[in-house]
């Protein structure tokens, strides 16, 4: 029985080399060049839509180290990387045409693949694995939000900043919730009027992303960028995010002028959403004027706040622990779609993907992802229900018992388990390792 992965992008390509690989014979469909996305250029597999920056090479950052475990567990996406690599400092930089042109050689060559030039508009039937991305064709993505219910496919991010916890300064930071109800969730980051001044004058004159022809959509009202509503006037935060009603602060024992709240993001700890602080604001410009605010002056950003265009699906309540859908089980989502984000993180997920897919075929269990590992933990934050939601690239702080100071052990602990992750699945599929 064949296997049909719809979109040929990194998780689409990944996962049909993965299948092929192991003797599954695969049809890819990929609607490029016939029918275009609004960002791609070319008919290429895996082509890169924007940087052809993958991120730090370096062992010491989680994007680095996830480009490790992928070269471990033997990805195509990432052999690609490695022979295309031009010089780029501490990041893995590509040849981007040379990237997408290994990886579509290897794929059109392959015999157990036939690549299909089509755009698909109805899910087939037998199984197959859904890997077309943030851009998915409209057509495609009325027929997924028909099977999954609308309200559980999502069109845009809107995402705020994440702050690692251990590098909030906590002399300046307090526990509260808002008139002392609740379990002091919150983490408050306190503004005197002047550091408010401050912090208001650089947010409203820095620099922005245009955002792109196709993602030009008039904002929710709820959920509008930080800079936006700054715009509206000098107090419009104050009676906004940065509302410091019900907040007294323990250590001057009043309220402070402004506050930034963060929430918790994971039970750890580890990270911090920014409470409404969704923004348009470049990266390098976000590290700048975020930094204004005391508590976060030396904080570690492990995420920045986006808006753009993004199809995914709500998966901690779609999706099975191997990736298929409750209720159609031969149904596997992988990529960008599943609610990560990023070109390595979305090969990555099509690795799991094909990996889970082989086993489904067997009728085997897959054996779970250790979660010290960065591929475990993108599995686990794809899993794990949250109130909202939201894409998420890699970052230590997803990682199963994280702090800074234990990053050696972190790393070391990471590769030994993908490397015996792998040997297991090996075995559970051939009784012997194929690496
Ligand atoms: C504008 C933009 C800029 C980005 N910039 C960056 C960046 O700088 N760095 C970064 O790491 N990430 C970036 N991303 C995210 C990155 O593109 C994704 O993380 C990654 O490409 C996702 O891989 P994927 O395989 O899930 O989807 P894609 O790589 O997008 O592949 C999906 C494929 O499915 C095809 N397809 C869609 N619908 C159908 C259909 N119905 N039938 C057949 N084929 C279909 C598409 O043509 C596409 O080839 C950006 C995304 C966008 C939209």
């Amino acid at each position: 029985m064949e296997v049909k992965i719809i979109g040929g992008g990194l998780a689409g390509s990944e996962a049909a080399y993965q299948l092929a690989k192991r003797n599954q014979r695969v049809t890819l469909y990929e609607m490029r060049p016939n029918v275009w996305t609004p960002a791609h250029k070319t008919p290429l597999l895996s082509e890169l839509v924007c940087s052809n920056s993958l991120k730090s090479k370096e062992l010491t950052n989680a994007h680095g180290l996830l480009k490790e475990e992928m070269r471990i567990v033997g990805s195509l996406v990432m052999e690609a990387a490695d022979c295309t690599s031009i010089p780029g400092g501490k990041a893995l930089v590509v040849d981007r045409e040379a990237f997408s042109r290994h990886i579509t050689a290897v794929i059109e060559k392959h015999p157990l693949i036939e690549v299909v030039r089509e755009e698909v508009e109805r899910i087939p039937d037998g199984p197959c694995i859904i890997a077309t991305g943030p851009l998915t064709s409209d057509k495609l993505a009325e027929e997924i939000g028909r099977m999954i219910g609308q309200n559980r496919l999502y069109f845009f991010d809107a995402i705020s900043p994440i702050v690692e916890g251990d590098t909030i300064d906590m002399g300046y930071a307090f526990f509260a919730s808002r008139y002392g109800k609740g379990d002091k969730d919150y983490l408050n980051c306190p503004l005197t009027e002047e550091e408010y001044d401050l912090f208001y004058n650089e947010l409203i004159k820095a620099k922005k992303v245009e955002f792109k022809d196709f993602e030009n959509t008039p904002y929710f009202e709820g959920c509008l960028p930080i800079e936006v509503m700054a715009e509206r006037g000098r107090k419009t935060l104050l009676f906004g995010p940065l509302k410091p009603v019900g907040l007294i602060d323990g250590k001057t024992g009043k309220r402070p002028y402004a506050v930034v709240q963060l929430r918790k993001e994971n039970s750890a700890g580890t990270m911090y959403n920014m409470v409404g602080f969704q923004t348009k604001l470049t990266y390098g410009e976000q590290d700048r004027v975020f930094r204004i605010i005391p508590a976060l002056k030396n904080a570690t950003f492990l995420r920045y706040g986006s808006i753009h265009r993004n199809t995914y699906i709500k998966s901690p309540e779609l999706l099975n622990r191997n990736l298929s859908l409750l209720g159609n089980e031969h149904i596997f989502f992988a990529g960008q779609i599943t609610g990560v984000e990023g070109y390595m993180e979305s090969a990555s997920i099509g690795f799991v993907a094909a990996i889970s897919m082989l086993f489904f075929l067997r009728g085997k269990e897959l054996p779970p992802l250790p979660e010290v590992t960065c591929m475990g933990a993108l599995m686990k934050h794809i899993l794990t229900p949250t109130e909202k939601y939201q894409p998420m690239n890699i970052n230590f702080g997803l990682i199963e018992g994280y702090r800074k100071r234990e990053k050696e052990r972190v790393i070391g602990e990471a590769i030994s388990n993908i490397k015996r992750w792998i040997d297991e699945v090996e075995r559970g599929l051939y009784g012997t390792s194929i690496r």
